[in-house]
């Protein structure tokens, strides 16, 4: 009798845990001690029925009286009500508050008991209703699960809740946080990770989410946050990770878990249309990815152009000359310039100032060669002018010195390629080349 709270518990949880939720049929009994009705929950009318047959106003089955034994002790009376009685009253009536997490018949989806709304994780549909509760029934003045509006509740502890619906439908509730949910503020998207944890990778859903390690294992999570602090609940025992959350640019923010661990997040969208890559929604041609032989913008993109010409005007009042020498090049020509490399200097050497057909950027043309496309360039004072200044027209010197094995290569102080101003301002201001900056490779397949 000292354990009340948690011997009903455990009842309940244990009938939970036996039974798969989605494929249940609705008339299915559950081995729950106390629903002596057999209606799958404990409440009022199971009482009646105990009250009733200790009173000797009502008979009870050979089943209904082993599960009106509620204290298990072989006999059904005055013990077992005032068992029954005592754990229920204090979740009778009791309507959930603040954010719960369903999952169940209809998928994942969040109640907010406070606004009134349940929104569908899949969709985002968020529907309102009105909702009242009498003892252990939730009315609301709208179908809210498929078509049913009126469900059963059983409190599991303090932070779990199931409705049995109308209809056959079941949720099992779990509780998310007092706040309601700032979807303007969820990540989304799919991020990979360096740092104390080696490379994982994250997808974020509303709320939810689930991340790779490298060991390959998934496991689901969801999340809370209050400004900067993020809660994690990591997979089905919802073990708590807490971590203070930084924003560093628009496609990477940092975590610094509780046990000091940083690790640094980077959005990575990778989709692939008509045979050309974008990563973010950047357009990617490198030694990993290739353009397919019919991409021809045939020139310089007209926003590439502008932002060379703005650049130039600005140069040319700093004192200094620009003009392009290489632009754009089609995917034929840079199989003729490609061959004609390898014939000169074998494969190998050519690889690493010239790119094959399909890989080269200058056919993006977003791409292009200032000036004087020779290592002579290299610390003239147009180079370090272009080093300096060109993110604020919206380019990034795309073959940076020092990065060989990570853009594929050598230092090119003549090659930028076009970004638009936000981006290239970003990637300026991270110190990274490209590949970096999206957590891409750029090494040739074969
Ligand atoms: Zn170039």
């Amino acid at each position: 009798m000292k354990n009340k709270r948690s011997f009903l518990s455990k009842l309940i949880a244990a009938a939970i845990i036996s039974c798969c939720f989605s494929s249940m049929p609705s008339s299915a009994r559950n081995s729950i001690h106390g629903d002596v009705n057999g209606d799958n929950i404990i409440g009022y009318g199971d009482l009646r029925l105990i009250q009733g047959y200790v009173l000797g106003k009502n008979e009870l089955t050979a089943d209904q009286l082993t599960y009106a034994d509620v204290d298990g002790d072989g006999r059904v009376d005055a013990f077992d009500i005032t068992m029954l009685k005592e754990n229920f009253n204090e979740h009778m009536n009791k309507m959930p508050q603040g954010t719960w997490i369903a999952s169940g018949s209809k998928g994942k989806r969040y109640y907010n008991f406070e606004k009134g709304t349940v929104t569908e994780e899949s969709s985002g549909a968020v529907t309102s209703y009105k909702c009242t509760v009498s003892e252990t029934n939730l009315n609301f003045d709208k179908n809210v699960c498929g078509d049913a509006n009126h469900a059963l509740f059983s409190w599991i502890g303090s932070d779990k809740l199931l409705l049995r619906w109308d209809k056959g439908y079941v949720e099992e509730l779990h509780y998310y946080g007092n706040a309601a949910i700032n979807y303007s503020s969820l990540l989304s998207g799919k991020y990979v990770t360096s740092g104390g944890y080696g490379k994982r990778t994250f997808n974020f859903k509303g709320i939810s989410g689930s991340f790779t390690g490298q060991n390959g294992s998934g496991l689901g999570f969801e999340y809370t946050f209050s400004g900067n602090n993020y809660t994690f609940y990591m997979g089905t025992d919802r073990k708590q990770k807490k971590a203070v959350y930084k924003k560093i640019d628009s496609m990477h923010f940092s975590l610094t878990w509780d046990d000091g661990t940083v690790e640094r997040f980077t959005k990575q969208d990778i989709q692939v249309k008509n045979g050309i890559t974008y990563v973010n929604g950047i357009l990617i041609a490198n030694k990993t990815y290739a353009l397919p032989s019919t991409y021809n913008p045939g020139a310089i993109t007209s926003e590439a152009q502008s932002a060379f010409n703005s650049m130039k005007a600005d140069a040319a009042k700093a004192g200094y000359t620009l003009t392009i020498c290489s632009g754009f090049r089609s995917y034929s020509y840079q199989s003729q310039l490609y061959n004609s490399y390898v014939n000169r200097d074998g494969k190998a050497k050519a690889d690493t100032y010239s790119a094959r057909p399909g890989h080269s950027e200058h056919q993006t043309g977003l791409a292009m060669d200032i000036n004087n496309a020779s290592d002579s360039f290299n610390n003239t004072p147009e180079a370090k002018w272009i080093a300096a200044n060109c993110w604020k027209y919206g380019f990034i010197l795309r073959y940076p010195q020092g990065k060989q094995n990570i853009t594929g290569y050598k230092y090119e102080s003549w090659h930028v390629r076009y970004l638009g101003k936000d981006l290239a301002k970003e990637v300026y201001n991270s110190g990274l080349t490209l590949e970096e900056f999206l957590c891409i490779d750029s090494v040739y397949k074969n």
